[in-house]
């Protein structure tokens, strides 16, 4: 279960639902990876299929990504990166996609394009596999080098003849509700961080595309998905009134809109700054649950000699 939730509604709250999952991230390297995590945290229900090697594979050892200061084996870093989409709330399955093709989500009995209330767009996707069909309101493609699955795409979909399998602009391709993130588009360049970043990037894309669909144009601006200090915002009177006073000036605007869908809306909004503040001793317990998990990536016999006082090996 995800550990932060901005949206209800969805795929994975509702058993019944004829759509399988809200998204489908297909690849589970680097990007694919990070994209999965992020759209965890925003709430939707989330199935990664990769069946294959990621290029990082090719590495003997990565030593430029942010967060490692002696390096990390490309395994090690993978299995890191499976772990934390896996622990946001992601599914991960080891499956080939074959073929992605658009569908209308009515025709697969649902009503309102999703189980979103209020509905999100009727659009969405069949997913084929080596295992069997998917069908979702999202996809989101990081597959690096294999762009054969859009082949009944391949009319509305802008390719990149020198980069790769789409254009992209923020991970948003020229198909409605499908994303491609990673060395398979034209936006990033080599280096893993990079294609990490942009995984992150179109998954708030689609993210924020969501929450405009669910309420108006310009709502999805407002995700920021960061946790901070309870005494960050006072969240007294006065602050509930200046933040709805920013809210009804800034958000709203001039949108037409009933008052219903501004109220789940402002929820949304006001939880995306409060829901997520919590104190300093919970913050010191996430930050040993946090090194633990990071424990069980290190080798025995590495922690063994560090705590014996062993030299360290040389090149650290
Ligand atoms: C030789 C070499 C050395 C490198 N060294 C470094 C380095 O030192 N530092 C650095 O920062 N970067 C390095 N890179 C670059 C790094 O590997 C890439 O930046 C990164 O892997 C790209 O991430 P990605 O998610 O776009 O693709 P990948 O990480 O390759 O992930 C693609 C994923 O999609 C899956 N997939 C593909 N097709 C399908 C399908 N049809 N169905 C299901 N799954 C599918 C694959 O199995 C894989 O899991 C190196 C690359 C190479 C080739």
């Amino acid at each position: 279960m995800a550990r932060t939730d901005t949206v209800e509604g969805t795929v994975g709250a509702d058993p019944d639902s004829a759509v399988d999952h809200d998204v489908l991230v297909v690849g589970g390297g680097v990007a694919g990876l990070s994209a999965a995590t992020f759209l965890s945290r925003y709430g939707l229900d989330t199935l990664v299929l990769a069946r294959g090697k990621s290029a990082i594979g090719q590495c003997a050892h990565l030593e430029n990504y942010l967060g490692f200061p002696a390096g990390v084996s490309p395994e090690r870093f993978l299995a890191l990166g499976r772990e934390q989409a896996t622990f946001e709330g992601a599914t991960v399955r080891e499956e080939l996609v074959e073929r992605v093709a658009t569908v209308d989500l009515a025709e697969h009995g649902v009503d309102d394009g999703g189980t979103s209330d209020p509905p999100a767009s009727r659009g969405g996707f069949a997913v084929d596999s080596d295992e069997g069909q998917y069908v979702v309101r999202y996809v989101l493609a990081a597959t690096a080098y294999d762009g054969d699955m859009f082949e009944p795409l391949e009319d509305r979909l802008d390719t990149d003849a020198e980069y790769g399998a789409a254009e992209t602009e923020h991970g948003r391709t020229t198909v409605t509700g499908l994303y491609a993130a990673g060395w398979m588009t034209d936006e990033t360049v080599h280096q893993a961080v990079v294609n990490a970043g942009h995984g992150a990037r179109a998954a708030t894309s689609l993210a924020r595309d969501d929450l405009d669909a669910r309420f108006w144009p310009g709502v999805g601006d407002n995700l920021v998905d960061w946790v901070v200090y309870e005494d960050r915002y006072a969240v007294d009177d006065e602050w509930e009134a200046d933040t709805r006073d920013w809210f009804d000036r800034e958000v709203v605007g001039d949108a037409t809109v009933d008052d219903a869908t501004v109220e789940a809306a402002y929820d949304v909004v006001r939880s995306e700054y409060v829901a997520r503040m919590i104190d300093a001793e919970e913050a010191a317990e996430r930050d040993r649950a946090g090194q633990r998990r990071l424990l069980d990536h290190v080798d025995d016999d590495v922690i063994r000699e560090y705590l014996d006082g062993d030299d360290e090996p040389a090149g650290c």
